[in-house]
């Protein structure tokens, strides 16, 4: 078997594949080819030569880059397969957000899986996360790589939001969610949960929204957020209502408009107490879009590859707990790529 650095290895850059001549998720600068796992904008860039990914990894970037983010895209559909140089590359869903995918490359019978960030527990949303067999080297993050790290169900976060408006029927409830993937979520979420009120959105989840309805995702009555005039008071109409917006909108002057606004966040961080607490979030909803513990180890056992790689997170627990279960695994350190930002 070929030593698999020489199919890939972390660079400043990125994940480069020198018989391919490509970067996965490359984060400095522009390169003349790039495999992009996902739309958020740590791991898609715009100015790159070209981009391959799934059809809706490149409509997410053209939304929020313009349709001249790349000189030339690549859709590759997932288990489409494409050869590049003599590598074979082809994509498997992540589970993290819609469109998301796993880069497996092949090459000279070695196959490595560049996971990106994914997650195991279902989304209405997007495509469930599969799992790759006969993998050499499975390349995973470690954003909740501590065994502290346990994320309840979803529903069960939904329930506190609604039973919180249940109790609170005057309050406007603002919830901050990332404009790509969770916000989607929890919007869908909702509904399964039977919420079939319009539910307000921030101008940024606009445009992302109309793309994930186009894409098959129904998130039911949407309507703007937009508060008339820019020096009027409260409005009565948001009172007992679901406001969804990004959570930087919610902290500054434009969220303390609505009537006795309750500031929810849905984070998988918002398991951590003292983080709810720093950004006065009343109502902490533990809803992430990465792997826990759990997850994480139980993805790394389903894969059962020969070589564990990590390329960002908390790396050092999940090291040692592939190394106890007799697997190579081998820290990369990648920097770059934002825990906190999606
Ligand atoms: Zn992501």
């Amino acid at each position: 078997m070929i030593r698999p650095d020489l199919l890939l290895h972390p660079t400043p850059k990125g994940l480069y594949c020198p018989p391919g001549d490509f970067y996965i998720d490359p984060v400095r600068g522009a390169v003349d080819r790039a495999v992009i796992t996902h739309g958020h904008a740590d791991h898609a860039r715009a100015g790159h030569g070209a981009v391959l990914a799934t059809p809706e990894t490149l409509a997410i970037m053209a939304v929020r880059y313009g349709e001249t983010f790349t000189a030339r895209r690549q859709s590759l559909a997932y288990g489409e397969r494409l050869d590049i140089n003599g590598v074979t590359i082809w994509l498997a869903p992540a589970g993290h957000i819609l469109g998301s995918a796993q880069i497996v490359v092949e090459w000279r019978g070695l196959r490595m899986v560049a996971a990106g960030d994914y997650k195991r527990r279902p989304d209405p949303t997007c495509q469930g996360f599969e799992v790759v067999p006969d993998t050499h080297v499975f390349i995973t993050e470690a954003t909740f790589g501590l065994p502290v790290f346990q994320h309840p169900d979803d529903r069960g976060e939904i329930a506190r939001l609604l039973d919180s408006l249940a109790l609170f029927p005057d309050r406007t409830h603002l919830v901050g969610a990332y404009s790509l993937g969770k916000a989607q979520r929890v919007i869908r979420l909702l509904r399964e949960a039977g919420w079939d009120r319009p539910i307000y959105i921030h101008g940024a989840l606009d445009r992302l929204c109309t793309l994930y309805e186009t894409e098959g995702v129904a998130l039911g009555p949407l309507a703007p957020a937009t508060l008339p005039g820019r020096h009027s008071g409260p409005v009565e109409l948001f009172r007992g209502e679901i406001v969804i917006g990004p959570p930087s909108a919610f902290t500054d002057k434009w969220g303390q408009r609505f009537p006795d606004p309750l500031f929810a966040f849905a984070s998988g961080w918002m398991g951590v107490r003292q983080r709810a607490r720093q950004r006065g979030v009343e109502l902490p909803l533990i809803l992430s879009d990465h792997a826990d513990w759990t997850e994480l180890t139980a993805t790394i056992t389903d894969v059962s590859p020969e070589e564990v790689w990590i390329t960002y997170g908390r790396e050092d627990a999940l090291v040692r707990w592939a190394e106890l279960q007799g697997r190579k695994a081998r820290p990369l350190r990648l920097v770059g790529y934002e825990e906190e930002g999606e």
